[in-house]
C-alpha cells in the first residue's frame, strides 16, 4: 500500500492512534512519511469491567487463537502490514490484514508493561521490534521464567541504544531515557523530513531518577507534536505532593517494626527496583522476603543473589515450581523455605502471596491484625476483577489492607509544567480516562485524537485513509 498523493504534493507526515483513547494503556501510536512506517508501542489494555477478556475469561483459554478472537471482538487493533497469518485465523485473515507492508516498518516499545507491548507476540518477523538493552533483558527474563508474551512467539528483539538514531526509511527515531516505575522506560523522539514528534511513553517526575524525565522534557523542547501520557489527568487533582520511592521503602519498615507476626506484600514484579529496596529492608529487619517461585525465578534471572521461595512443601500452581527449577537448571541460584519454617517463626519472614491463587492464603500462619502491605501489586484496584475476591479473602481472615504505593506517573502538575517547558505546535494527551483534563499553554494546539483517523504535524485531520 503507498500513499503518494494524487495532486503530486509531496508526502506529508502522518500520526494515528490505535488505542489509547479515553483509556489507560492500549497506546499504539503510528507515523508515516511516503511509505515509511514507524510505530510506537503495541499495548494490550489493561483489565476493566468492559474488557470481554478480564479474569475471569482469560485470554489464553484457546490457544493460537489469542488474536483472532481479539480481533474478532474489536479489542485488537486492524493494523494493516503488521500481523503475522499464522495468528490470524481463516476466518480473520482478510486482505486489508494481510497487506504487505509496502516500505520500510519498525516497531519501537517504549517499555515492559504489558499495555505498552501485550501485542508483541503477533507481529510478522518481517516487521523489527526495538527496545531499549534494559527493558529486553527484563523481557527475555520474564519470558524464561514462565511470564511471557500473552499469545504467538517471543520476538526476536532488537536492542536500541540510547540516543542513537534508527533509520527507517524517511523517518529517524531515538530513544530518550525516561523515569518510570519499571527499569529501562524511555521516550521515543521520531523525525520527519517535515518536523519532530516527541512521545513520552510513561514518565514520572517523583521517581529516584526524575532527572531522566527532566532531560527527556529539555532534550524534545521546541518540537512539532508532542504525544503525552495522561493517567494523572484521569482522577480528580488530589493537590498533594506525590509519594516517593523511599516514603514506600519507609512504610514497609514501620510495618515491619510494628509486627509481630508475618507480614504480606503485594508488589508488581516488573518494578524491580522497588522490590530489591523492599528485600533489603526486610533483611535489615532480620526477615526474609519469600517470593512466589516465578518472580524468584526472575529476580534470579536478573542476577539478584540470595532469592528465596518455597520449596516443594508448598506447591503452587500456574508452574511456579517448573520456572525455579528451570532457573536453578540455567545456573541462576534461587534459595527455598518450607511452609514448616514459616509457620514456625512468622515473624522472621515476609511473603507475597500468588494474586491469583487466594485460597493458598490459608496455608500460611495468619492471626488476626496482620498486615498486607499493598505497593501497586495485584491485583492492581478497584478497576481490577480480582480486587473484590482479594479484598474480601483478606477480610475473612482479618488481614489489614494498608497501602504503600507510589505512580509511576506523573502528577497532573508535573504534566502541565512539562508541557509548558516542551511549548509543542500540538499537543496529544492520550492513555488518560479524562484527556480533556490536560491545559495548554497559549501557542500549543490540543487535539484529543479520534481512533485511526490521520493527523498532519498541524494537528488537522488528513482526509482519506
Ligand atoms: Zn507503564
Amino acid at each position: 500500500m503507498t500513499h503518494a498523493d494524487p495532486t503530486g504534493r509531496p508526502p506529508r507526515t502522518t500520526i494515528e492512534f490505535y488505542g489509547g483513547l479515553g483509556v489507560i494503556g492500549s497506546s499504539k501510536i503510528v507515523v508515516r512519511h511516503g511509505d515509511s512506517r514507524v510505530q510506537l508501542d503495541m499495548g494490550l489494555d489493561i483489565p476493566n469491567g468492559e474488557d470481554l477478556m478480564a479474569a475471569p475469561v482469560g485470554l489464553g483459554s484457546r490457544h493460537g487463537r489469542e488474536l483472532a478472537d481479539l480481533l474478532r471482538i474489536g479489542a485488537a487493533p486492524r493494523l494493516p502490514g503488521v500481523y503475522d497469518a499464522r495468528w490470524l485465523g481463516d476466518d480473520v485473515a482478510d486482505e486489508e490484514l494481510m497487506a504487505d507492508a509496502a516500505g520500510p516498518h519498525a516497531l519501537f516499545i517504549s517499555h515492559a508493561h504489558l499495555d505498552h507491548m501485550g501485542l508483541v507476540g503477533f507481529v510478522r518477523p518481517s516487521v523489527p521490534i526495538y527496545a531499549t538493552g534494559t527493558t529486553v533483558e527484563l523481557l527475555r527474563a520474564l519470558a524464561a521464567s514462565g511470564e511471557g508474551v500473552l499469545g504467538g512467539v517471543e520476538p526476536d528483539w532488537r536492542v536500541i541504544e540510547f540516543g542513537a538514531p534508527v533509520t527507517v526509511g524517511d523517518l529517524t527515531v531515538q530513544a530518550l531515557p525516561v523515569d518510570h516505575d519499571v527499569p529501562g522506560a524511555c521516550g521515543f523522539l521520531v523525525t520527519t523530513p517535515e518536523g519532530r514528534i516527541a512521545f513520552t511513553g510513561d514518565l514520572r517526575f517523583h521517581g529516584e531518577e526524575a532527572e531522566l524525565s527532566y532531560d527527556f522534557t529539555a532534550a524534545v523542547a521546541g518540537v512539532d507534536v508532542l504525544i503525552t501520557e495522561g493517567t494523572a489527568l484521569s482522577w480528580e487533582p488530589q493537590g498533594d505532593t506525590p509519594t516517593s520511592e523511599r516514603d514506600v521503602v519507609d512504610r514497609f519498615r514501620g510495618a515491619l517494626a510494628e509486627a509481630s507476626g508475618l507480614v504480606l506484600i503485594a508488589l508488581y514484579p516488573r518494578n524491580v527496583g522497588r522490590a530489591m529496596q523492599l528485600a533489603l529492608a526486610a533483611r535489615e529487619a532480620g526477615r526474609t522476603l519469600v517470593w512466589p517461585g516465578r518472580v524468584a525465578a526472575l529476580f534470579a534471572r536478573l542476577g539478584w543473589q540470595g532469592i528465596v521461595t518455597w520449596d516443594a512443601s508448598r506447591p503452587q500452581a500456574c508452574g511456579h515450581l517448573e520456572a525455579v527449577a528451570q532457573a536453578q537448571a540455567d545456573g541462576f541460584p534461587v534459595e527455598t523455605v518450607s511452609l514448616g519454617e514459616v509457620q514456625a517463626a512468622p515473624e522472621r519472614f515476609v511473603v507475597m502471596p500468588d494474586p491469583h491463587d487466594l485460597p493458598s492464603l490459608l496455608d500460611l500462619p495468619l492471626v488476626p491484625g496482620d498486615v498486607l502491605l499493598h505497593s501497586n501489586g495485584q491485583p492492581l484496584g478497584d478497576f481490577d476483577t480480582w480486587w473484590r475476591p482479594f479484598t474480601a479473602w483478606l477480610a475473612k481472615l482479618g488481614v489489614e489492607l494498608r497501602f504503600a504505593g507510589s505512580s509511576g506517573h506523573a502528577t497532573a502538575d508535573d504534566l502541565h509544567a512539562m508541557v509548558e517547558r516542551v511549548a509543542p505546535r500540538v499537543v496529544f494527551p492520550i492513555h488518560s480516562f479524562s484527556p480533556r483534563r490536560l491545559q495548554v499553554p497559549s501557542g500549543t494546539r490540543r487535539v484529543i485524537a479520534e481512533y485511526g483517523v490521520r493527523y498532519g504535524l498541524d494537528g488537522e485531520a488528513v482526509p482519506g485513509r
